[in-house]
């Protein structure tokens, strides 16, 4: 049994210090935030409830796994449903799509909003699916930095297929040859952003994530996002896990078989935590940067790129929308140019908009006649903008493509309104640069550049979450405190 500190109570903190817990270890969690969930949160804007992260939750059954693990029943703690219609779109000349879960039903709405042929869309979900099952169990289940992970059969598959991993196109590029018509291009194109990449250069390896959409299915939780906090929160409680809130670690002091903790607790006094493990849940480059004693040896971080941020503003709006479901993308006339604009770290006049509304489905998220809208543009990640001065241009802007999308003066509509940018992000969560998802997927190789889920010079150091492998997104934040805990779980055999 070793006594292990966890650095930051995200999803992948709270999943690891589970998994630990149950391997027999005396796991303790400090969390710099007064609540748990990092990214993961909720607030209040007037009488309205709002997810403030995630909307969006794919591969649940990584869920159902960890509360198996504890010998429970999700259905009991977490119960979620898969939603029957995923996304309502909205194109900038008018044009409307329902993206049903059903593929045949979504494959019949494409054939006749854009007469493509339904067979165009089911072989491309196809293709998702086949890509799917290549390379999770290389590149997302297992440590991409242990040798023993070449060494299989999974892997020796991926490398006999390797043309099919489509990692030397762009997914852009790869839409544009398969999808037969721009809408359906720029639809297909945005699964880029589901872990903060440019479609224009991201590998077409990322079409693999239509197919946890489609195939696997798009879910929410009964009570909205935010209780899976709270049943993972509960669950670590039970597993006995140990939390220390609004108590940020400011120094982890290493040598070769010991750590120490140094904690800031809420009366200023510094506390000091021995350990034997350490995880650190926070952002990588700061746990090297802040965490650990300037003389550690740090890898470079300069060639990584981070995902996107986001603007988001929490509208309380006086009447309720029948035309809108939960998820709905509002896109703007010129995809390629609003990532080009990000690039320079800026936002294009025309913007692509995701409205959040959580109400649709949790009734008691909003009162009656009300809606609770989230309202989300990718965002360039950088603290250092004139943020106010971005606010009202990008609020404008998302007034324009909302009004003209449905027909109505959205402006007069909103009763309440709060805002959220990359600075308020990077403030909160700890988020470098307020990055969504840690490290774009930009290239080929950015993989490979994650760091590893373990330190290579500090045998009792670990990480978890989604700047390490294998990335961001509430899926592979999972998978990332399972590669952590299998890899303790073996070196401690
Ligand atoms: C607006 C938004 C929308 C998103 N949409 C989706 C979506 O629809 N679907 C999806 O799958 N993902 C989505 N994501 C991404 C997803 O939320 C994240 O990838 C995931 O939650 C990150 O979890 P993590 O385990 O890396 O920890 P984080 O959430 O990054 O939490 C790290 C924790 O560590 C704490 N911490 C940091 N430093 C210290 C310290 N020194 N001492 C103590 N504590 C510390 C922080 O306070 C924080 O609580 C979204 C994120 C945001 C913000």
């Amino acid at each position: 049994m070793a006594r292990v500190v966890v650095v930051g109570s995200g999803i992948a903190g709270l999943a690891a210090a589970i998994r630990l817990a149950r391997q027999g270890h005396e796991v303790t969690v400090f969390e710099q935030q007064p609540v748990a969930g990092g990214k993961i949160a909720e607030r209040y804007v007037a009488s309205c409830r709002f997810d403030a992260g995630p909307s969006l939750l794919t591969w649940p059954q990584l869920l159902d796994e960890l509360f198996a693990l504890v010998g429970k029943s999700i259905t009991d703690w977490l119960p979620y449903r898969r939603l029957p219609v995923i996304c309502h779109y909205f194109f900038s000349d008018g044009k409307r799509l329902k993206a049903h879960a059903d593929v045949q039903r979504f494959s019949d709405e494409v054939h006749s909003v854009l007469g493509v042929a339904p067979s165009t869309v089911k072989r491309y979900l196809n293709d998702s699916a086949r890509l799917f099952h290549l390379t999770r169990e290389v590149f997302l289940t297992r440590s991409l930095h242990d040798p023993r992970t070449f060494f299989t059969r999974h892997a020796w598959q991926a490398l006999l297929h390797l043309p099919a991993l489509d990692a030397w196109t762009s997914l852009h590029r790869r839409n544009v040859s398969r999808l037969h018509h721009p809408h359906l291009v720029q639809l297909f194109d945005r699964y880029a952003t589901y872990n903060g990449s440019d479609p224009f250069r991201a590998p077409a390896t990322l079409k693999v994530i239509p197919h946890l959409e489609f195939n696997e299915g798009a879910y929410l939780p009964e009570n909205g996002m935010y209780a899976i906090i709270r049943a993972l929160y509960q669950l670590a409680i039970t597993c006995g896990v140990r939390f220390h809130f609004s108590t940020p670690v400011r120094r982890i002091r290493i040598d070769k078989s010991s750590a120490v903790v140094e904690a800031e607790t809420p009366d200023q006094l510094r506390g000091e935590w021995p350990a034997d493990l350490v995880v650190s849940n926070a952002d990588v480059q700061a746990t090297y940067e802040k965490l650990l004693s300037p003389g550690t040896k740090r890898p470079s971080f300069r060639k990584h790129e981070r995902s996107t941020s986001a603007l988001v503003f929490f509208w309380e709006m006086d009447r309720r929308f029948p035309e809108l479901g939960l998820h709905n993308i509002f896109f703007s006339s010129d995809y390629r140019n609003e990532f080009a604009a990000l690039r320079q770290g800026a936002f294009a006049s025309d913007v692509t908009v995701y409205v959040n509304i959580s109400c649709k489905e949790v009734p008691t998220d909003a009162p009656a006649g009300k809606e609770n809208w989230f309202v989300l543009v990718n965002a360039p990640a950088r603290t250092n903008a004139d943020w106010p001065h971005q606010v009202a241009q990008v609020r404008r802007a998302v007034l324009q493509r909302l009004s003209r999308c449905l027909g109505s003066n959205v402006a007069d509509h909103i009763a309440a309104e709060a805002v959220m940018t990359p600075a308020d992000m990077a403030r909160s969560f700890a988020a470098a640069d307020g990055a969504l998802y840690g490290n774009s997927s930009n290239h080929w190789h950015s993989a490979f550049l994650r760091h590893s889920n373990s330190s290579s010079k500090h045998k009792n150091l670990y990480f978890c979450g989604g700047s390490v492998h294998p990335g961001g997104g509430i899926p592979l934040c999972l998978l990332s405190a399972r590669i952590t805990a299998g890899l303790i779980a073996r070196r401690r055999r």
